[in-house]
């Protein structure tokens, strides 16, 4: 082909409704971008309307780059493009003709209808976006031989005429959309190593925030614990992330060694749910988080009825987010497989939750729960779960993550 993939465009949609913070949104998308691929041969970013056209050097990382920007949250589509010059584009379309037909041949795969848009960036192009798609779809409808169909075909092609070249893009691709990771403040995640939290983290960072996450082990130690699943969920999230995230594993021995032979069986799951929660808030304030966020969906099991939920947090006091409540188990499973957690949440894991009485009380009270808090000193089971809780870093580049211990509330 004469003209080589060279430029990414990716488009935003709901930054572009912003008012005064439009340009905030706008920087952090970029940024975001930016870090998403490094180490990639980007040699621009440039913002044109309500996207980013990203130049690169080397052909052969386009599909790498494509990937990797599809990632980024605030990104709403985007596709690879191969630019045509327009220094005598004015005059003589023969190039761009000739360019668009190659890709069409190239990407038409078995579509029976096509069409050309054309989107005028620059106005001062001789050609008007209608004389544009007659000529070139025209061309193209005598090499590939399908009709052109206006309304939903199978096939698109798209161009783009900017200031300097004309951009004939492949492989258009609906992104995440939402808002860029870092431009809505931070949540405390309860993470467990189930299908549902890791989704419920994933839908608050595409609202712009950035996670760090909290998980209730069983066993004595870490060690025991053995928390490598919940390492990789939370790795498989901070490939959504311009930064590195922090995990924060917490046991759940401390509430265990005192609501043994105290805490009834049927109160026993709400009331641990009740220390988990307790804890996180805590930790929130240390972190300066704004919110937790949980990957609960009402009356997906009986420790999730509303009575449950509302005794559970009838004193917490930093608002609790909780994206999936009106999901079902299959769209969360949907969910999970399109960001990519699905096989890691399948695989074993003793989660402290799932060794717990599967029959609690369904209808839990907050009074109940104050009680049962002041009997086994809930209070001091959260304040030794700070002091025992282990930080761990998880980074992008896959390094053995680093431990330390935390430091005290
Ligand atoms: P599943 O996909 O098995 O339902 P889940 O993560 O939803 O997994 P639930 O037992 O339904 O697990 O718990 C509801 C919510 O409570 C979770 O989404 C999570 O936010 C929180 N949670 C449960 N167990 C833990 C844990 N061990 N550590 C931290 N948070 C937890
Ligand atoms: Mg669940």
């Amino acid at each position: 082909m004469s003209h080589a993939v060279s430029v990414l465009a990716v488009h935003y949609a709901e930054i572009a409704l912003k008012g005064k913070n439009r340009r905030m949104f706008q920087r952090r998308l970029r940024n975001n971008l930016a870090v998403a691929l490094d180490g990639e041969p980007i040699t621009a970013i440039n913002h044109i309307e309500s996207r980013f056209l990203i130049r690169f050097s080397d052909p052969q990382r386009g599909e790498a780059i494509f990937e990797k920007a599809r990632r980024v949250f605030g990104v709403q589509w985007l596709a690879l493009g191969v630019p045509i010059p327009r220094r005598d584009l004015d005059d003589d379309l023969a190039e761009l003709r000739r360019t668009a037909v190659e890709i069409a041949r190239r990407d038409v795969g078995d579509a029976k209808t096509f069409k050309i848009h054309t989107r005028r960036s620059d106005t001062t192009f001789p050609l008007t976006s209608p004389e544009i798609n007659a000529i070139v779809g025209a061309d193209v409808q005598q090499a590939i031989g399908l009709p052109a169909k206006m309304s939903r075909p199978d096939y698109t092609l798209h161009l783009l005429v900017l200031r300097e070249e004309v951009l004939i893009l492949t492989g258009h691709t609906t992104a995440f959309g939402g808002l860029p990771v870092g431009s809505s403040g931070r949540v405390m995640v309860l993470l467990s190593g189930g299908i549902d939290s890791p989704v419920a983290a994933w839908m608050m960072m595409k609202r712009g925030c950035r996670p760090e996450f909290i998980h209730f082990y069983s066993g004595r130690s870490v060690e025991e614990a053995d928390t490598a699943k919940i390492e990789q969920l939370a790795r498989v999230l901070q490939g959504f992330s311009p930064t590195p995230l922090t995990l924060h594993l917490v046991a759940a021995f401390p509430y265990e060694s005192r609501a043994i032979g105290v805490v009834e069986d049927s109160y026993d799951m709400v009331l641990f749910r009740r220390y988990m929660f307790k804890t996180a808030e805590r930790l929130a304030r240390r972190e300066s988080c704004l919110a937790l966020v949980a990957g609960d969906s009402v009356g997906q099991v009986a420790s999730q009825t509303l009575h449950n939920l509302a005794a559970i947090g009838s004193d917490i006091k930093l608002p609790v987010m909780r994206p999936l409540v009106g999901l079902d188990k299959l769209e969360i499973t949907a969910l999970s497989r399109k960001m990519g957690a699905y096989e890691a949440s399948i695989l074993p894991y003793r989660d402290c939750c799932s060794i717990r009485s599967p029959r609690p009380v369904l209808n839990a009270r907050a009074y109940q729960l104050l009680e049962l808090s002041e009997k086994i000193d809930l209070d001091a089971a959260v304040a030794e779960a700070l002091e025992t809780a282990v930080c761990l870093k998880i980074d992008a580049r896959g390094d053995a993550p680093e431990t330390s211990e935390e430091t005290p509330a």
